[in-house]
């Protein structure tokens, strides 16, 4: 039986964080630490875990400690927290002495609600020595996830934050993560010690996130056609894996018209902290970047996540994709995936210099991700099965749900294509081998007699592109490999056999063809644009609440998502309150915000009444 909802709980929900009801399981796990126990919690990017701790903090006596590995989002979530009228405060690295002394300060005379500290500053044994004299009111372990060995945002300090439990036995602790795996999360329960936690675990799924994937036909194209139709005045990330193409691609869209800044840890620190606060500050803003950018992102309204390379792992694409949307509107995630993309991957793998048993591992992750891109059915169903989580319908907001993708019987394509690697001597890149198919005379086929062979010309039914690819969904299913020599030739693998003895039939996906510039724009496909509005007054308006926000958030030199999410905007928009009374009921004001701003905002409501 589900215990009735604590209603001091409720109550701090609705006139603090103006939000009406509870999400999920954050009723029952804050229900949990408020009891004084110990809970795991598995939320998605987006699902809502901040409350979690936040209110327990609110409602327990003393401060509630929040132990966060990202000092740049620290600032984010104090500055939110202090808008809502919550005394909140940060202990980083980033503090001068003067000030971090003065919270300390603050901190022992119990003026503080919430204290977000780094993990190295909070393992010092000065600062176990001061939490000693004050009331704890909780531990929040927040990216419980990095005390994983095996994860790439491993953190040494967060291997000792097991001590907390063994000197403040009596203070509840709340891990969360967004990671969705098993193997984490028993990491996790092993080293923070909580075996005697209550385990929280949501869905992973994030039904606001179209997933698109597109086949390579001229990438830059495709993404301004996607980004013309579908997000003009955004905000976004487009991710390439190379610090040069990120150069370029950036400059590129900038010579287009957009505001594209470029971030990879190659460039200076100081231009890589300006363009992560243009982008966090000004509405907008695209970023392009390497993977180096994301890692303590939490800007709500990231509109699209495109990738111009392929991740190297289902985990990659679901964080990397996961920072959009954070707000729960429409978000897209696409990607441009090819033969040259498969080639790569696969070669980087194969001449890795791990050893076997890491090689192995990171041969199945990839051999995941291209399934996961040359698949007919629902990604989403695909993503979340490939993190162990079942489903049962298709999703309807993904690719292949909105377009069904035709399949055809490929064998005889397919035991042609292979045919042709077989008989140049398995040496040869798919350049070459699709020339010999189409009977195209060049120097290297003349020069290696390959004309004289049965096979020449026998692939005339398909064009260029047809070959391409059958011979990108030949190398994805692994029946071809890539030489190692770094030539890109192409080699039988024993998987072949069966489909070359006529032992078994494949099919194959039919790519769709690419997509002129201008029908992209009436694509099934394509998310409607939150804020293009019907009418040219709504627009008007939608602009005006903007500017507002912005000039409030220039003011206090805060991100305007601090100041009102967009989510909370559209709904001013939809909702037109023209009093306070009915202001104060649109989700996501309480009642600190509606002191400060709401006659601000009416204002500018009134001028378009
Ligand atoms: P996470 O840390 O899990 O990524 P956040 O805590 O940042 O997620 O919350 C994501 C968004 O959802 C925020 O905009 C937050 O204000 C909103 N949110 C959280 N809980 C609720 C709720 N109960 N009702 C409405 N909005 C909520
Ligand atoms: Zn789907």
């Amino acid at each position: 039986m589900i215990p009735p909802m604590n209603p001091d709980a409720l109550h701090t929900l609705r006139t603090i964080f103006g939000y009406g009801e509870f999400r999920g399981h954050q009723g029952a796990i804050i229900e949990q630490v408020l009891g004084g126990g110990d809970a795991l919690v598995l939320m998605p990017t987006g699902g809502g875990k901040s409350l979690c701790y936040q209110i327990p903090a609110l409602l327990r006596p003393g401060t509630g400690i929040v132990i966060s590995p990202l000092i740049a989002l620290m600032q984010d979530q104090v500055d939110a927290l202090l808008q809502l009228g919550v005394k909140a405060a940060l202990l980083n690295s980033s503090l001068d002495a003067y000030t971090a002394t003065q919270v300390e300060q603050r901190l022992l005379r119990g003026e503080l609600d919430l204290l977000y500290v780094a993990p190295e500053r909070l393992m010092t044994p000065r600062f176990l020595q001061l939490l000693e004299r004050i009331n704890v009111a909780l531990f929040a372990i927040d990216e419980a996830h990095c005390v994983s060995q095996w994860g790439h945002d491993f953190r040494a300090e967060y291997l000792q934050l097991s001590v907390l439990h063994e000197r403040f036995p009596q203070v509840p602790r709340i891990a969360l993560t967004a990671t969705a795996d098993a193997p984490t999360r028993s990491e996790i329960v092993e080293r923070l010690g909580l075996k005697e936690a209550q385990q929280f675990v949501s869905s992973f799924d994030r039904p606001n996130i179209r997933y698109h994937i597109v086949q390579k036909a001229n990438a830059r194209k495709q993404l301004l056609a996607f980004l013309e139709a579908e997000h003009r005045g955004d905000a976004g990330i487009i991710y390439c894996l190379s610090r040069k193409r990120v150069d370029e691609t950036a400059q590129w869209l900038t010579e287009q018209g957009w505001n594209a800044l470029p971030y990879h840890a190659g460039l200076e620190s100081a231009v890589r902290h300006t363009h992560q606060q243009r982008f966090l500050r000004e509405e907008g803003v695209i970023i392009v970047a390497t993977v180096a950018f994301g890692m303590g992102i939490d800007k709500p309204n990231v509109r699209f996540v495109a990738h111009l390379d392929l991740p190297k792992s289902m985990e990659g694409y679901y964080q990397e994709t996961g920072r959009g949307g954070r707000d729960g509107l429409p978000a897209n995630a696409w990607m441009t995936y090819g033969l040259g993309d498969v080639i790569m991957l696969r070669q980087m793998v194969d001449g890795s210099e791990a050893n076997e048993q890491r090689k192995h591992l990171e041969k199945q992750k990839l051999d995941a991700l291209l399934g996961f891109c040359e698949t007919t059915l629902c990604r989403r169903q695909v993503l979340l099965n490939y993190f162990g989580e079942a489903t049962t319908a298709a999703c309807g907001n993904c690719d292949n749900c909105l377009s069904p993708v035709q399949t055809w019987n490929g064998t005889v394509a397919a035991q042609m294509a292979l045919s042709c690697v077989y008989r140049t001597g398995q040496r040869f890149g798919v350049g070459h081998l699709i020339d010999v198919l189409l009977a195209k005379t060049t120097e290297s086929a003349q020069r290696c007699g390959h004309d004289k062979l049965s096979i020449f010309g026998i692939g005339k039914e398909f064009s260029q592109t047809q070959w391409s690819s059958i011979y990108r969904q030949l190398v994805a299913a692994g029946m071809l490999t890539v030489d190692m020599a770094g030539h890109g030739g192409l080699r039988l693998t024993s998987d072949s056999r069966p489909l070359l003895r006529g032992e078994q039939t494949i099919a194959l996906r039919k790519d769709p063809a690419p997509r002129s510039k201008k029908s992209s724009a009436t694509t099934t496909a394509s998310v409607k644009n939150k804020y293009q509005f019907d009418s040219p007054e709504d627009q008007a308006l939608w602009q005006a609440l903007k500017n507002k926000r912005m000039e409030l958030a220039r003011e206090q030199g805060v991100p305007p998502y601090v100041i009102f999410h967009d989510a909370t905007l559209l709904e001013m928009l939809e909702q037109r309150p023209a009093r306070l009374s009915q202001f104060a009921t649109i989700p996501g004001i309480g009642k600190q915000k509606l002191e400060h701003y709401g006659a601000k905002f009416l204002e500018v409501l009134a001028e378009y009444a």
